[in-house]
C-alpha cells in the first residue's frame, strides 16, 4: 500500500509534514477487509481528522488501480522470493523489452516479451506458454460500485461447480465462466474464447477447483509449480526452461 501510494498521505499529499504514516480502512475492516483496495495511506494528522469526522476523503478507487496494486505486490513477491532462493535478480522496463524485441525481429506477444525480458537471444525456446489470470477469491459479489453492502447474489456451488472451475468438456480443457441454475454453463478458455455458451454441467469433468490464480495450457511441469509457489509465497527451486515471466 505504501509503495502504491508513494509513501505519501493521500489526503494532504504531504502538506501536513507529519512523518508518521498510517493505514486507513476506507470502509470498516469488518466489512471491507484488509484487501489493498480498501486501504489508504494517511499521515497521523489526517487520519485523526478522518476518524473524528473532521475531514472527508474524496478518493476514487478505480479498477485499474486495483490491478496495478496487485501486480506491484506480485512483482515484489517474485523479486524477493527469487532473491531469497539465492538467484541474481534484475529489474527491467517495458521500453527496453520493446527495443530488444524489435532488434531481434520478434513479433509482439506476452511470451516473446517474457523471452526477451529473460535476456533471450538465440536460445532454443520452450514450447510451453502459460496464461495466468487473477480472479476473485470469492465468487459472490459483496459490494456495489458505491461500496454499500449488498446481499450475496450467487450460490457458492451450482450443480457442484464454482465459477472459474477448470473443467473438461468434450475433451476440451476450459473454465466455467458463467453458471445457470438450469445446469447449462458458459464455458470458455482462459483468454475468453467461447467453447460452449450452454454446456451441460452433467458432461463436465472437474479438473481443478477455482483458485485465485487460474493457469491454462498446463502441462504439469516444474516451471508451473514454481510460479504457483512464488505467488502463494512458498519456496522456489527449478529453472528448467529458458523462459521469462511477463507478469503484465
Ligand atoms: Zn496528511
Amino acid at each position: 500500500m505504501l509503495h502504491r501510494d508513494n509513501h505519501t498521505c493521500q489526503a494532504c499529499k504531504g502538506k501536513s509534514k507529519d512523518p508518521i504514516l498510517e493505514t486507513h480502512h476506507i470502509v470498516s475492516r469488518q466489512i471491507g477487509g484488509d484487501a489493498p483496495d480498501n486501504l489508504l495511506t494517511l499521515c497521523q494528522t489526517c487520519h485523526e481528522k478522518v476518524t473524528k469526522g473532521k475531514l472527508k476523503l474524496d478518493i476514487q478507487i478505480t479498477k485499474g488501480f486495483k490491478t496495478e496494486t496487485f501486480m506491484s505486490i506480485v512483482r515484489w513477491k517474485l523479486v524477493n522470493t527469487l532473491r531469497d532462493a539465492g538467484n541474481i535478480v534484475n529489474h527491467t522496463y517495458g521500453y527496453i523489452t520493446k527495443f530488444d524485441r524489435i532488434a531481434l525481429g520478434l513479433e509482439k506477444s506476452h511470451s516473446t516479451d517474457a523471452f526477451v525480458i529473460a535476456g533471450g537471444t538465440m536460445q532454443k525456446r520452450s514450447s510451453l506458454t502459460f496464461l495466468i489470470k487473477q480472479v476473485r477469491k470469492c465468487n459472490r459479489k459483496l459490494f456495489k460500485g458505491d461500496r454499500s453492502h449488498i446481499k450475496n447474489t450467487a450460490a457458492r456451488f451450482i450443480h457442484g461447480f464454482r465459477r472459474f472451475d477448470k473443467v473438461l468438456w468434450n475433451n476440451i480443457e476450459c473454465f466455467v465462466f458463467g453458471r445457470r441454475k438450469t445446469g447449462y454453463f458458459d464455458l470458455r478458455t482462459l483468454d475468453g474464447t467461447k467453447i460452449h455458451a450452454s454446456g451441460n454441467a452433467k458432461e463436465l469433468i472437474l479438473l481443478e477447483t477455482a483458485n485465485t490464480l487460474l493457469i491454462a495450457n498446463l502441462k504439469r511441469g516444474t516451471l508451473l509449480h514454481t510460479l504457483k509457489n512464488v505467488v502463494s509465497g512458498l519456496s522456489l527451486h527449478s529453472t528448467e526452461y529458458y523462459e521469462g515471466y511477463d507478469i503484465n
